[in-house]
């Protein structure tokens, strides 16, 4: 999508950290962290958030988690982390490409 700034990272328009890579998700450093570690899970494929999801895409929500579970094997002990998906403006959504914040680092605060 011509305008989305997460499709110009996944295209090397716009520059990152790349931390990880698969056939479907790059993992980048959020350029604005809001903990010790803050990783961007996102889809090369432009999805704008959950709901437009589709039975024949849900294989790429599947990648997201498991490269989670990988990211979480580099982490220090005690390899805790949290995974935030915001959805919509109202819930804080500012990019409107899927994503999955991935967080650790301390303690995280209160939830
Ligand atoms: P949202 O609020 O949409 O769930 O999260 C968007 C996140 O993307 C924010 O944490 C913000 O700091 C991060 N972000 C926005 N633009 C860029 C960018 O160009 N590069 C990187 N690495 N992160 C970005
Ligand atoms: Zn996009």
């Amino acid at each position: 999508m011509a305008e989305c700034i997460f499709c110009k990272v996944i295209e090397g328009k716009v520059p990152s950290i790349k931390v990880a890579e698969s056939d479907s998700i790059l993992v980048i450093k959020d350029i604005a962290p809001k903990a010790a570690v803050h990783y961007l899970i996102i889809p090369k494929k432009h999805i704008s958030d959950v709901r437009a999801f589709e039975q024949e895409n849900a294989g790429i929500a599947a990648d997201m988690i498991m490269m989670a579970q990988k990211l979480s094997q580099n982490l220090s002990e005690p390899k805790a982390f949290r995974l935030i998906i915001n959805n919509g403006a109202e819930a804080g959504q500012c990019v409107f490409h899927v994503h999955m914040h991935f967080l650790a680092g301390k303690k995280l605060p209160g939830f």
